[in-house]
């Protein structure tokens, strides 16, 4: 399987970054070594001293699909989840300003650290969605998934010009305004429409 991600999908959260807004969707792959499940406990690599939290809506693909129209898009996935992108921004910085890819800074084990499913179905409208991230009680991160500037449809119709869908296939969709650093001992709550799908410590 494969895990498809969305950058700078959020206006506040391309400003925050010092970036423009993307005229397409921004996509980058994490390798199935990179997910985290069952709230198991996430290990800053010593490659970074400046580890950020991402949290993100994910979805998850339960159908074959290549060429999908946006209209049709909502047939391929059955489950949404939070999930977080966690980034090693000293490495992202560095290999950004070399002009290289920056995708080791994304892509590490345990990168992906990923929510309980909730039916597709149990959400009337997939283009409002509240989603939230607390660490250690604080809130840090609101979103609501009609703040996306590619939407769940126009994800997989972009993405699927490019890349064959598959059953089990992932989407990080992006993450809203408000990310920085974790340090170990810090317990990151992720809820997805005011429920709790994701709950794990940092070591
Ligand atoms: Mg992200």
């Amino acid at each position: 399987m494969k895990i498809i991600c969305v950058g700078l999908n959020y206006r506040k959260h391309a400003a925050e970054m010092g970036r423009p807004l993307p005229p397409e969707p921004m996509i980058f792959l994490k390798p199935d070594s990179a997910l985290l499940k069952k709230n198991k406990p996430f290990f800053i690599p010593d490659f970074s001293k400046n580890l950020q939290f991402e949290a993100e809506v994910v979805l998850r693909i339960s159908k074959l699909g290549k060429g999908i129209a946006a209209k049709y898009a909502d047939r391929y996935y059955d489950a949404l989840t939070v999930g977080i992108d966690f980034t090693a921004r000293d490495l992202q910085h560095k290999f950004s300003q070399a002009g290289h890819p920056w995708e080791l800074s994304k892509t590490f084990d345990g990168s992906a650290p990923l929510g309980t499913f909730i039916p597709a179905e149990r959400f009337p409208n997939h283009s409002d969605i509240s989603f939230s991230l607390e660490i250690n009680g604080e809130p840090r991160q609101e979103g609501n998934t009609s703040d996306l500037i590619f939407g769940f449809a126009d994800i997989i119709e972009y993405v699927s010009t490019f890349y064959t869908l598959k059953t089990g296939d992932l989407i990080f969709t992006g993450t809203p305004s408000g990310v920085g650093p974790v340090k170990k001992g810090d317990n990151l709550v992720a809820r997805l429409a005011g429920e709790t799908v994701l709950d794990f410590f940092v070591r």
